[in-house]
């Protein structure tokens, strides 16, 4: 279903998530059939550029990054003619009023500040000085929101000043992933597992986000922040809240909000023998962490590994380990569920025991598993074997997979839609740094120094014995 007629500025529309992911990923809604004839893409960014010479490198961009087959067919040609540009500074005062110009009225605008966020008020700011924001204006926001609960609050002020609270879309690229969103369909629009989905039945959960990459080209970036702000304080607490939340009363966006932001507000504070926090050394051929950012004293981790518990009546007494961590064994984002053992086994002991596994893996193949122990055919005796009940979408749906929509298309098409349900309400992102910051800063207080960990391993051995101590141990990161 097309979406209705809007104009969309991309600030930051030369830098390189406008070049991997929001243009490629606009191409391919434009391929879908998604976009309206009538819709417009701006790209608004400091560099000396025409509409011709940002056309060109919107063509390359895509080329480069999945346009497809549809780059030789002349869909590319169609689409270029909606993409315009204009040279801006968010901090200065050229360019602003060409960008008016090039607005329509009474139609959905859509402004992504694909920029740093030093930026962001900066550009609220000449927004609304130019006339540009309209009441059926939105903005979207890319991470970091802040780098902590003073500098995440001062920026909620900030859009604050111009913007409704309906109209920010806080991005967080995973809640648009085709799996996220199944999580919702299956704990939601299934009885089967609800009723268990609770610390009576459900042992502990695991959420693993294991990257293979190391910092690249944001080392600056990365040193000043970490682990626990680059990913498990968005990322990794936004798939713990989905996992964890009541049953909203709608799916829609206030609905689903208010239950994660409770999920935040119950966490425990996490005691500090319950964290390991890592970074990945050098070695003989590859440079380790503290040369990637060029700072040879650097105690910023790359690693994070954490016990924590959410304090209410469903998960009281129910673990969740979280991990995530850079140049780690393989690329694999994974939500695990491990259900309990059955209260009394009624094979002999040499028959084995497993116990349920519920895995929804979100990188590198989408799609969710469920662990069924069974017998092992043939004639040896009653032996018990563990085998997937699979739901992996490019086997489930055939050639359709292909035109699931990657994380960014969908919900810039969202953004235009007006629907905030997979984006971060500023009250939650609060809440997640009210609870991060006290690790960082008893990180901090500690002079603790991250634990050394190999390239392509699965971080330092004392994760594995965060879990090992509890009689548990993590799934594998394949
Ligand atoms: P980038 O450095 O590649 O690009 C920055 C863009 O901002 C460029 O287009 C540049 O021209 C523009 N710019 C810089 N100063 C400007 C100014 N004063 N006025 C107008 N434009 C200006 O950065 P990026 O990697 O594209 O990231 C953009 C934002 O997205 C950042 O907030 C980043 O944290 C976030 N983000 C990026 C990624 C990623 O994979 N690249 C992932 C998640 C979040």
């Amino acid at each position: 279903i097309p979406v209705d007629p809007f104009d969309l500025v991309i600030f930051g529309g030369t830098g390189d998530l406008a070049r991997r992911k929001i243009l490629p990923g606009l191409f391919r809604r434009f391929c879908s059939g998604q976009m309206p004839g009538e819709a417009t893409i701006v790209g608004a960014a400091r560099s000396e550029m025409d509409d011709d010479s940002y056309r060109t490198f919107v063509r390359e961009a895509i080329v480069e990054f999945g346009g497809g087959r549809h780059c030789e067919d002349g869909t590319l040609d169609e689409f270029l003619k909606h993409i315009g540009y204009v040279t801006i500074d968010a901090r200065g005062t050229g360019g602003w009023d060409d960008l008016a110009g090039r607005m329509r009225d009474g139609i959905v605008r859509a402004f992504y500040f694909s920029v740093a966020p030093a930026l962001f008020g900066d550009i609220a700011e000449r927004l609304h000085n130019y006339g540009l924001a309209t009441p059926e204006s939105r903005i979207v926001v890319e991470k970091p929101f802040g780098k902590n609960l003073e500098t995440a609050r001062a920026l909620n002020k900030t859009l604050a000043q111009h913007f409704d609270e309906t109209q920010i879309y806080r991005i967080d690229h995973y809640l648009g992933k085709e799996t996220v969103q199944n999580l919702m369909a299956v704990r939601f629009g299934n009885m089967l597992f609800e009723p268990l989905w609770n610390s009576q039945y459900v042992d502990h959960i695991q959420i693993t986000v294991a990257e293979t990459v190391g910092v690249g080209g944001r080392g600056g970036y990365y040193d000043t922040s970490g682990a626990m702000r680059d990913m498990v304080q968005n990322h990794l607490m936004q798939l713990l809240c989905l996992i964890a939340m009541e049953p909203p009363a709608r799916f829609e966006p206030d609905a689903v909000r208010d239950e994660k932001l409770k999920v935040i507000r119950a966490l425990e504070p996490v005691d500090y023998h319950h964290i390991v926090r890592g970074q990945y050394g050098a070695t003989d051929t590859q440079p380790g962490y503290r040369d990637h950012v060029e700072n040879p004293r650097s105690t910023t981790e790359s690693f994070v590994a954490l016990k924590c518990h959410i304090s209410n009546w469903r998960w009281a007494g129910t673990p969740f380990y979280l991990r995530t961590g850079k140049r780690l064994k393989s690329r694999s984002s994974e939500i695990v569920v491990v259900f309990k053992d059955t209260p009394h086994s009624i094979f002999e002991e040499d028959a084995g025991r497993h116990r349920n596994v519920l895995a929804i893996q979100l990188q590198p193949n989408e799609g969710i598993t469920l662990g069924v122990t069974i017998k092992e055919p043939g004639p040896g005796g009653m032996r018990l074997i563990d085998v997937p009940l699979d739901m992996t979408f490019a086997d489930a749906l055939g050639p359709e997979a292909e035109e699931v929509p990657d994380a960014y298309e969908r919900l810039i098409m969202d953004v235009i839609r007006g629907n905030q349900t997979l984006f971060m309400r500023g009250d939650e992102v609060e809440a997640a740094w009210a609870w991060t910051d006290p690790i960082i800063e008893g990180w901090t207080r500690r002079g603790e120094v991250p634990k050394p960990y190999d390239s392509g391993s699965t971080g330092p051995d004392d994760a594995l014995m965060l879990m090992h101590r509890d009689g548990r141990k993590w799934r594998e990161i394949r």
